[in-house]
């Protein structure tokens, strides 16, 4: 008995190690949807970062040789600032935020943080200091408190409470059966899309990144959860380096600059009520997406009326 248990716990805790580095890698792959394909630089140094601004000049990129995806981007996201990025369906919206985190090596220009060329710094490094709150969070078999404690290991039982209050998840954690020590994942609770959402912003408050990215989702949330949401997004990008990939064109009406991109080049930049006055790509989405939204509340207060 003696002899089996300490190799089953040894195995125990081997598994989770293997286990959080897999699945933190796993969930990168999967909510990026891409395979890691590049390497270090022998000697590469790490990544220095005292403010986090990133700097995109004359990004050339193509997944395949023959077809190009980004046809030379330059845009800056200034220390502390926020950029959206907005365009239609496969103009390279999510392949810029892919390009951040170098999951490729890029075929013209240069991509910078604090002036850094990330080609050029280890990779671990660049992850290390950007948090992202992703379309889809992956949650693990364990306590909703291991979930969110996942962004910072060793965070203590109070600052995961602090960090839930913040992503205003703890009020429905407090509520659960075994509140913080609740079992969810695949095999326990399951969350909302919203709440595995705030799980993602706890987290991202946990770690206290200098730059994030907040990919957001395409799936349509209501609109009273996309309000909290938006409440506990915007609290935790607050003078942090922010670069957002907007679906949805409400979110992003604050952005210190809203980047139109169209077939993987910039069509507009600027902030929203000059974009609206100019009268092109944007005001047209943002036209076209206010009369959807129009849509669906008429179609919900008729269904409400029923
Ligand atoms: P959406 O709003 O629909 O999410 P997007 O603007 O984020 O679109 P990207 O995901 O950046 O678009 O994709 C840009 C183009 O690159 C698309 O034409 C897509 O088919 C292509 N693409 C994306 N990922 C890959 C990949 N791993 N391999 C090959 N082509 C890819």
């Amino acid at each position: 008995m003696i002899q089996l248990s300490v190799p089953l716990n040894f195995i125990g805790f081997v598994y989770r190690e293997i286990r959080q580095g897999l699945t933190d890698i796993e969930a990168m792959f999967d909510l990026l949807g891409v395979r890691q394909e590049v390497t270090d630089r022998p000697g590469a140094p790490d990544l220095v970062v005292h403010e986090g601004a990133i700097r995109f000049e004359d990004v050339r990129f193509g997944y395949d040789p023959d077809r190009q995806i980004l046809k030379g981007v330059s845009f800056e996201v200034p220390a502390g600032k926020s950029v959206a990025i907005v365009g239609p369906s496969g103009a390279g919206k999510s392949t810029i935020s892919r390009l951040l985190f170098r999951f490729y090596d890029i075929q013209g220009g240069r991509i910078t943080i604090d002036g850094q060329d990330i080609a050029a710094v280890t990779q671990e490094s660049v992850r290390k200091v950007i948090g992202i709150v992703p379309q889809d969070t992956v949650l693990f078999n364990d306590t909703i408190a291991y979930n969110i404690a996942y962004g910072r290991p060793g965070a203590s039982e109070d600052e995961v409470r602090r960090a839930a209050e913040l992503a205003q998840i703890a009020g429905f954690i407090e509520k659960l059966p075994d509140g913080f020590r609740t079992m969810v994942g695949e095999r326990g609770l399951k969350l909302s899309g919203g709440e595995k959402q705030r799980v993602a912003i706890a987290r991202t408050i946990l770690k206290a990144p200098p730059i994030l990215v907040l990919d957001e989702a395409t799936s349509a949330l209501d609109t009273h959860t996309e309000q909290g949401i938006q409440a506990a997004l915007d609290l935790v990008s607050k003078n942090r380096t922010t670069l957002t990939i907007a679906h949805r064109l409400s979110t992003i009406v604050g952005a210190d600059e809203i980047i139109v991109l169209k077939a993987g080049e910039i069509v507009e930049r600027g902030g929203h009520e000059a974009l609206l006055r100019q009268g092109g790509l944007y005001a047209e989405m943002w036209r076209m997406q206010r009369a959807a939204t129009e849509a669906e509340e008429a179609l919900r207060r008729a269904r409400e009326e029923d």
